[in-house]
């Protein structure tokens, strides 16, 4: 393979490299990713949970707060009794102290209703807290080792970032501008192998290993011969051979 073609698979490797690394250094690890998720899962449950509680206790001091008002009045138009005039002054007054009776009922259903699911839930937080702990000191751990290794993975991208400044370098510019916008545009892959179609019979058949575009066989010769620079026809990505096939 030509020089130039070589420097660009070589690129596309550090690059592909660099971004399981910058991932890997944005994310978690693969062989920490189930207790990730387990550890996630529970966190959120007891999230979940935590809202429950904070939800019942604001309803039950929402009814609580319209009782002690309730209360207030039935106590005002008591005092009022005292001084009515007439019958019908009376009578008004006494539905008024019914009518708000009637309702600091409904609300202390209301604030019990609001206590029990409190409670209730208060409880179930408890026990899923308690049983959490274990799981989570187990991912602090796990946690820790993650970190201790991070260095070592950031420096591995750092390397990988001065080595992919030199073979960017190599590639004259031309080229190097079609290949990393074809690579911005298409998943990263600005490279695709050349696959040979085997069939029974007949003249060979080669496919771009991207996108299966077929590629022409003068274009198969000159990277063949030559290690020229030819782009698939149909994604733009620049073509290559195996070693061993070319
Ligand atoms: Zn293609």
């Amino acid at each position: 393979m030509a020089e130039q073609l070589s420097t660009i698979v070589e690129l596309q490797q550090a690059v592909d490299e660099l971004r399981a690394a910058d991932e890997l250094l944005g994310g978690i690890p693969d062989w920490m990713q189930e207790l990730h998720e387990e550890h996630s899962e529970r966190k959120a449950a007891i999230d979940a949970l935590a809202a429950e509680v904070e939800e019942a206790t604001q309803a039950r001091r929402a009814a609580e707060t319209e009782i002690n008002d309730l209360r207030e009045k039935v106590k005002h138009f008591q005092e009022q009794i005292g001084m009515v005039r007439n019958q019908r002054e009376y009578g008004a007054l006494l539905q008024e102290i019914d009518s708000a009776k009637q309702q600091i009922n409904t609300f202390e259903e209301q604030a019990l209703t609001a206590l029990e699911t409190q409670e209730e839930a208060s409880g179930r937080l408890e026990e899923e807290r308690q049983s959490f702990k274990d799981l989570d000191s187990r991912y602090g751990t796990e946690l820790e080792k993650w970190e201790a290794q991070k260095p070592d993975v950031a420096k591995k991208a750092e390397v990988l970032r001065s080595r992919i400044e030199v073979l960017r370098e190599r590639v004259p510019p031309q080229i190097l501008t079609h290949f990393e916008r074809v690579m911005a545009h298409r998943d990263g892959k600005g490279l695709a192998l050349i696959q040979e179609v085997v069939r029974g019979k007949g003249p060979k058949i080669w496919h771009c290993g991207a996108c299966n575009y077929r590629v022409r066989p003068q274009a198969v010769v000159a990277i063949q011969t030559h290690g020229s620079i030819e782009m698939c026809d149909s994604c733009k990505r620049i073509l290559y051979i195996e070693e061993e096939v070319g």
